[in-house]
C-alpha cells in the first residue's frame, strides 16, 4: 500500500523524519512530496535544495521515494494511485488547519484518506520555521535537523550576513 506525505519541507527536520518512519511502519511505500506553487517564489531554500536535503536524509530508507510537484496534493495522489495521505500532528494548534486541509482534499479527491500520525514527544515543539529562526541567529541546530540540513542552514545564513555587511 502506498501513502503520500506532502509538505513544504523548507527544510526537512527530525520531526518530519519521525513521521516518515511512523508512516513506513504502516505503509509499504511512502512518497514524500514537496508541493509548491510555481507562481510563488517563497521559502528559504529552492525546491532543488529541499529535494537534495530530503533525499540525503532518507537515503537509507528504501521504502521512501522523494519527489516534488507543482500543484495540488489531491492531483498528485491521483497521478500515483495513492489512497492515503499522511500528515503529522503536534499540538492541538495543528488540528484546526489540518482538519481544514483534510476536508478540502477529501472534497477534491474523495478516494484519498488522510491519516494523522502523532509526533514523538521530543519533536512536539519542532518546526521548520523554529529551526530557521535559531540558525538565523547562529544557534546550534544539530539536535533538530539531519547533518546535511545543518550544513545548508549554516551556509545560507553565513552567505546572507556576508552579503548584508
Ligand atoms: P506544511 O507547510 O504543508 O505544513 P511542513 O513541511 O511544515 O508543511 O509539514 C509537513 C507535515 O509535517 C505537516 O503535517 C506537519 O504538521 C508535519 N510536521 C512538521 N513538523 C513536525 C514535527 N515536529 N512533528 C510531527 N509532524 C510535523
Amino acid at each position: 500500500m502506498l501513502a503520500i506525505y506532502p509538505g513544504s519541507f523548507d527544510p526537512v527536520t527530525n520531526g518530519h523524519l519521525d513521521i516518515i518512519d511512523r508512516a513506513t511502519a504502516l505503509f509499504d511505500q511512502v512518497r514524500v512530496v514537496i508541493l509548491y506553487n510555481p507562481a510563488k517564489t517563497g521559502g528559504l531554500f529552492s525546491i532543488e535544495e529541499r529535494l537534495a536535503m530530503l533525499k540525503d536524509a532518507t537515503r537509507d530508507r528504501p521504502a521512501v521515494h522523494v519527489d516534488s510537484y507543482p500543484g495540488l496534493t489531491a492531483d498528485y495522489a491521483r497521478l500515483h494511485g495513492a489512497k492515503f495521505l499522511v500528515r503529522g500532528l503536534r499540538a492541538v494548534s495543528d488540528f484546526d488547519s489540518e482538519l481544514r486541509i483534510a476536508l478540502t482534499n477529501k472534497k477534491l479527491n474523495p478516494e484519498l484518506e488522510t491519516v494523522f500520525l502523532a509526533t514523538g514527544l521530543e519533536y512536539l515543539f519542532l518546526s521548520s520555521s523554529g529551526v530557521k529562526e535559531i540558525a538565523r541567529f547562529g544557534g546550534n541546530v544539530q539536535d533538530f535537523v539531519p547533518p546535511l540540513v545543518a550544513q545548508y542552514l549554516r551556509q545560507r545564513y553565513l552567505s546572507q550576513s556576508v552579503s548584508v555587511d
